[in-house]
């Protein structure tokens, strides 16, 4: 479903990617964890070009890209493949929580007006956000904004989600809700990777854990084996200094 090849990435003289190698199959939930300045983010980012890699294919589905040699066309189609939520919602702020959803689709996607606000009421009634539809962004708490954001993601019918730390820009009472509509989709078989701080959470949900430093994949495996017992002298101290 997502395999990526030998994706490397520098700022400048800085390697922030060292040839990573990942294959993620549909449905799977994976999990980065790692500690800060190891590349999680960049990592994604390079998954929807956010950034751009300097070497290494990426394919998601069936599109392939090679970094080195790449068309405009084949760079949408790659976009097309993934949906981004970051920490920080990137809300519209002039318009309301149906809006957010249904703009993109009807400016990007050329989508009826009419079609794409049943389509984004449904997705705003799955992530628990029905009543809030006409509300603006500032009027809603963060854990509301990220729910906003997760059904923005999935309007476009992502193959994956990619979730850059999600909830550390909530307040503890607000994190629980945000995991709860990711646990569901988990359940119902949507493909994601989440880079998360919550380690208790990435236990639970996901299938598999990858843990970076430095630019590379350092050791990944079976979720509760990886934080319960972990192989590498990194892997250990990182999880002894969160406790
Ligand atoms: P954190 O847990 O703090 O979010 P991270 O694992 O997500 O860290 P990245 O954001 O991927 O780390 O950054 C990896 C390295 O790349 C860091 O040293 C960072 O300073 C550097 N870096 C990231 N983006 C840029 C950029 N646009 N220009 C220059 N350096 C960058
Ligand atoms: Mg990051």
């Amino acid at each position: 479903m997502i395999n990526v090849s030998h994706l490397s990435k520098r700022f400048g003289n800085h390697e922030v990617l060292k040839e990573i190698n990942l294959t993620i199959k549909q449905g799977e939930v994976v999990a980065i964890i790692g500690p800060s300045g190891s590349g999680k983010s960049t990592l994604l980012r390079c998954l929807n070009l956010l950034e751009k890699p300097n070497s290494g294919t990426i394919a998601i589905d069936q599109v392939i890209l090679n970094s080195q040699h790449y068309n405009h066309k084949q760079e949408t189609n790659l976009r097309k493949q993934s949906a981004m939520v970051f920490q920080h919602y990137n809300l519209f702020k002039n318009k309301t929580a149906l809006e957010n959803i249904t703009y993109p689709l009807i400016v990007g996607q050329k989508m009826a007006k009419d079609e794409a606000k049943q389509y984004g009421l449904s997705l705003l009634e799955r992530v628990g956000m029905l009543a809030y539809a006409n509300q603006y962004p500032i009027t809603l708490s963060g854990g509301q904004q990220q729910r906003v954001a997760i059904a923005r993601a999935l309007a476009v019918r992502p193959k994956v989600l990619l979730f850059d730390e999600p909830t550390s820009a909530l307040d503890p009472e607000r994190v629980h809700e945000v995991l709860q509509v990711m646990l569901k989709l988990a359940k119902e078989n949507i493909t994601m990777l989440i880079v998360t701080h919550e380690m208790e959470f990435a236990k639970y949900v996901a299938d598999r854990i990858i843990f970076m430093s430095n630019g590379i994949i350092v050791e990944e495996g079976q979720a509760k084996s990886l934080i319960d017992n972990p192989q590498h002298e990194l892997t250990q101290r990182f999880l002894r200094q969160l406790t």
